[in-house]
């Protein structure tokens, strides 16, 4: 399979290793956007984290949480930490080998918060609010 993340697990291609286990493995970011920018994966692939099953998803939750631990406390300088998870294109997904991106935060980086990613909501009306809740429900 041509998968960039596969050969990573493989060790065809070298990385910045940050955390493995028998399953996940978390490196660092070949385009850092902040210092110790870092993906976690699992070891099996999948295109997308909705394609993976709600067990094998759990545990990539589990495994990011244990490495933001990680840098959490190693990092020098970190205040905080941005956590997300790009899936599909449209969201800016470039690598389909589903990973999470820990982006080590830093007083007064400049950086945004998550609201800040996308701004396409057509309405805060309360109706409009009522009315995409009824489309999700039921
Ligand atoms: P996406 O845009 O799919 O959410 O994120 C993919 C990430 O993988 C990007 O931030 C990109 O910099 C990173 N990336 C792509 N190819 C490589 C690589 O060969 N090695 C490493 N360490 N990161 C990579
Ligand atoms: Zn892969």
């Amino acid at each position: 399979m041509n998968c960039i993340f596969c050969k990573i697990i493989a060790g065809e291609i070298p990385c910045y290793k940050v955390y493995e286990d028998d399953t996940h493995l978390a490196f660092l970011d070949i385009s850092p956007c902040a210092d110790g920018h870092t993906i976690v994966i699992p070891k099996k692939h999948a295109a997308a984290f909705v394609e993976m099953s709600p067990e094998e998803a759990g545990a990539l939750f589990e495994a990011v949480n244990k490495v933001s631990n990680l840098i959490l406390k190693k990092m020098d300088g970190i205040t905080g930490l941005t956590i997300g998870m790009n899936t599909y294109e449209s969201a800016g997904q470039s690598v389909m080998h589903t990973h999470a991106h820990i982006f080590p935060r830093f007083k007064g980086d400049g950086g945004g918060n998550t609201h800040t990613i996308v701004s396409s909501a057509k309405s805060a009306d309360s109706e409009y609010l009522k009315k995409i809740s009824e489309q999700l429900t039921k």
